[in-house]
């Protein structure tokens, strides 16, 4: 069964944020704040549960800003560094929760993630504390987290295949240039969709604003968020172009999702 939900944009932005680093454009200068983008994550809520998508470079800033008090499991796309780097951070749940925290993975992910942070799983005595981690590997199928069912969409980052989720009557695609038709099959009735929108230009791992509004129309979405956005859009001036069912996440930004879409 679905559970009606809360997603919490954690951050909206591309690898690198923005601000960038080094950065004199108007956008990493802007006043707006929602052109303050940290790396890209949501917070799922439903039921008392609360379920990331990611851990991104930025997960302590994100975990403070959000007042997430308890997390219950961990969802991974993909181990690109924008996705990953802040696994470490989990540790004040471990301790709040005196509990092991559950990560998901696909098996090439899960492995990058054991290569990345050795010292997480070697099972050697620690002289201080590390992440306590539950690492779970899920296949294509849909896997049970806390009574709602998370269905792998399979998308194409440039040539590797990683994993956008659906979540009841939303979905969340970040890093993709293509959605092969058999994972399009999987995104009809959708109330909420998020999706990849890097920026105007074409890129060989990410898809555009273009693509992405075409993706929406195609899907017959109720409602679409574009993430993953670099500096070369300007918040309110890209969302005064997109049709009025389709806006950009902003962090911080919190979507009621509905338990089935109609
Ligand atoms: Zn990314
Ligand atoms: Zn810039
Ligand atoms: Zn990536």
């Amino acid at each position: 069964m679905a559970f009606a939900s809360k997603i919490t944009v954690l951050g909206s932005g591309t690898s690198v944020g923005v601000p960038t680093i080094g950065c004199p454009c108007a956008v990493c200068h802007s006043a707006d704040p929602r052109d303050n983008r940290l790396r890209p994550s949501i917070l799922i809520s439903y039921q008392g549960r609360n379920v990331v998508v990611d851990t991104t470079p930025d997960f302590r800033t994100q975990a403070l800003r959000a007042h997430i008090e308890r997390l219950d499991a961990v969802v991974f796309t993909h181990s690109h560094a924008d996705h990953l780097m802040g696994l470490d951070d989990v540790r004040p749940f471990n301790f709040r929760q005196k509990d092991g925290i559950p990560i998901y993975a696909h098996e090439d992910t899960m492995a990058a993630i054991h290569r990345c942070f050795p010292y997480i799983f070697d099972g050697a005595k620690k002289e201080s504390n590390v992440p306590r981690l539950d690492a779970r590997t899920f296949t294509g199928e849909p896997f049970d987290l806390f009574g709602m069912p998370f269905r792998p969409i399979p998308i194409l980052h440039g040539s590797q295949t990683i994993y956008g989720f659906r979540f009841g009557a939303a979905a969340y695609l970040t890093d993709h240039s293509e959605i092969p038709e058999s994972s399009l099959e999987l995104l009809r009735g959708l109330d909420v969709i998020f999706l990849d929108a890097l920026r105007y230009k074409p890129h060989p791992t990410h898809s555009t604003v273009d693509r992405s509004v075409k993706t929406v129309e195609l899907l017959g979405a109720r409602r679409a968020f574009f993430t993953h956005i670099c500096h070369d859009l300007a918040h309110e001036r890209a969302e005064s172009m997109l049709p009025p069912h389709v806006r950009l996440a902003y962090d911080g930004l919190e979507i009621q999702v509905e338990a089935e879409a109609a």
